[in-house]
C-alpha cells in the first residue's frame, strides 16, 4: 500500500490524482490540503477517509469540522495546517497540487521528513529551484514531475545518461491565439483567455497558457529539474498537444513521449515511478490524428515567453518577481480590472523595477513576492 498526501486536493489536478487513487487500489490517501472548497473536501474526506484534513483559514476549517464531525479526522487550518499534511507521518509522497508560491515551504518540510514529491506546483521550482534540487539530493528524495512536458523529458531520459542531453524541446500548444497579432489581443476578454484548445486545467494556468507565460514557467521549471542551461531549452509549438515534448541527445537522436492529453497519465506515472500501471481511457489513434505540425513560438506577440528567459538566465530573485506579478496581473484580469496585454507589460516593469538578489533564501523569496505586489499596487 503506497500513502500520500495532497496540497490542493480540490483542484484540477488534485482531484484528478484522486481519481487515480480511486482506480487504484494499493494507493491510500492519509492527508488532504484545500483551500476554501469545503463542501468538495468534505465529499472527499467521506470517499478516501485521510486521518488529517486542512483548510486555507480557520474559519473554513471550522465549518469542515461541522460538517465531519461523525468521522475520525483531525481539522487543521493556515500554513501550520499545510506543514502537518505535508509531513504528515505515514505518507511515503506529497503531491504538491496547491497553486502558487505557498506550496515552497510545505515542500522544503515534506522533503526534510524524508517524503518524496510529485510536483505540479512548479512556482515552487521556479522561485526555490536552487533550494530545493540540493535538498532533494541531500535528503535522498525523489522530485517526480506532474507537469506533463517535464513528466514527458523525465520519462525520455529513463535509462539514459543526463549528460548526454544536447537539448530539451518543451512543447507548447500554442493556446487560443496561436498565429493572432497585438492587435487582436488587445481585444481579448476573460471568456476568451479561459477556452483552452486542448488542455482542462485550473483557471489561472489557463490563462497562463494563453498568455505562454506557463510555457515561460516550464523553461524555468526544466531548468532546475533536468539540470541544463536556459539555452539549453527550446519551446516549440506543436498544436495538437500530442508529442508533450522531447530530448535531443548529444548524436541527434531524439527521444519523444506521445499521448492524449490526459493529466492522469503523467499524476500515474509519478506515483508510481518507475513502474507503469493500466490507465484507462482514449488511447492515440495516428491514423485518425492525420498529422503533427510544429511552428515556432512568436515573440513578438507572447512577450510573456522571452520575459521568462530573461528572468531565467539571470537567475537569483527574478524569477520569483517574474512569477509573482504573473499571479497579480493575473488575478486582475480574471476580476476584469486590467486588460490582457496589461499582464506581460506588468511582469515587464516589474522586473525592470527590481534590484536581484542572488541565491536568496526563502524569506528574500518571500519579500521579493511582496515587494512585487508593492510595487504593482503602487502602479495599476
Ligand atoms: P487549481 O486552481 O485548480 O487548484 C488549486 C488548489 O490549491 C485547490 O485545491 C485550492 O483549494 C488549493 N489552494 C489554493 N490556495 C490554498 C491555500 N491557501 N491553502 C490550501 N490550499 C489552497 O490549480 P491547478 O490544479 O490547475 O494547478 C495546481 C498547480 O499545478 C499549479 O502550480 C499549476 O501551475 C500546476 N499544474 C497544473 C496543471 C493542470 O493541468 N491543471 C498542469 C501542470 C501543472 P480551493 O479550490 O479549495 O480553494
Amino acid at each position: 500500500m503506497k500513502k500520500i498526501a495532497i496540497l490542493g486536493s480540490t483542484g484540477s489536478i488534485g482531484t484528478q490524482t484522486l481519481e487515480v487513487v480511486e482506480k487504484n487500489q494499493d494507493l491510500q490517501v492519509t492527508a488532504l490540503a484545500a483551500g476554501g472548497n469545503v463542501r468538495l473536501m468534505e465529499q472527499q474526506i467521506r470517499k478516501f477517509r485521510p486521518a488529517l484534513a486542512c483548510m486555507g483559514d480557520e474559519e473554513k476549517a471550522k465549518e469542515l469540522r461541522r460538517l465531519t464531525a461523525d468521522l475520525d479526522v483531525r481539522v487543521t487550518a493556515g500554513m501550520e495546517g499545510l506543514l502537518e499534511v505535508a509531513t504528515e507521518p505515514r505518507s511515503e509522497i506529497l503531491v504538491t497540487a496547491i497553486v502558487g508560491m505557498i506550496g515552497i515551504r510545505p515542500t522544503i518540510a515534506a522533503m526534510e521528513a524524508g517524503k518524496d514529491i510529485a510536483l505540479a506546483n512548479k512556482e515552487t521550482l521556479v522561485t526555490a529551484g536552487h533550494i530545493i534540487m540540493p535538498l532533494a539530493e541531500e535528503k535522498g528524495v525523489k522530485i517526480l514531475p506532474v507537469d506533463s512536458e517535464h513528466s514527458a523529458v523525465f520519462q525520455c531520459l529513463n535509462g539514459e545518461d543526463k549528460r548526454a542531453v544536447h537539448k530539451i524541446l518543451l512543447t507548447a500548444s500554442g493556446g487560443p491565439f496561436r498565429g493572432w497579432t497585438r492587435e487582436m489581443l488587445a481585444k481579448v476578454q476573460v471568456e476568451d483567455a479561459l477556452k483552452h484548445p486542448n488542455w482542462s486545467m485550473g483557471r489561472k494556468i489557463t490563462i497562463d497558457s494563453s498568455t505562454m507565460v506557463n510555457k515561460g514557467l516550464e523553461v524555468m521549471e526544466a531548468k532546475w529539474l533536468f539540470g541544463v542551461e536556459m539555452d539549453q531549452i527550446q519551446v516549440v509549438v506543436q498544436p495538437q498537444s500530442v508529442i508533450h515534448s522531447m530530448v535531443e541527445f548529444e548524436d541527434g537522436a531524439v527521444m519523444a513521449q506521445l499521448g492524449v492529453p490526459d493529466m492522469k497519465l503523467p499524476i500515474q506515472y509519478a506515483l508510481y515511478y518507475p513502474e507503469r500501471r493500466f490507465l484507462p481511457g482514449e488511447r492515440l489513434d495516428f491514423a485518425k490524428l492525420g498529422n503533427i505540425s510544429f511552428e515556432e513560438p512568436d515573440s513578438k506577440v507572447f512577450r510573456g515567453l522571452f520575459l521568462a528567459y530573461e528572468a531565467g538566465r539571470k537567475g537569483g530573485t527574478l524569477p520569483v518577481v517574474y512569477n509573482a506579478a504573473n499571479e497579480y496581473a493575473v488575478a486582475k484580469f480574471l476580476q476584469r480590472e486590467i486588460s490582457y496585454l496589461s499582464i506581460t507589460e506588468m511582469i515587464e516593469k516589474a522586473m525592470e523595477h527590481h534590484r536581484v538578489i542572488l541565491q536568496p533564501g526563502v524569506e528574500e523569496i518571500l519579500a521579493a513576492e511582496q515587494e512585487t505586489y508593492t510595487f504593482l499596487e503602487s502602479r495599476w
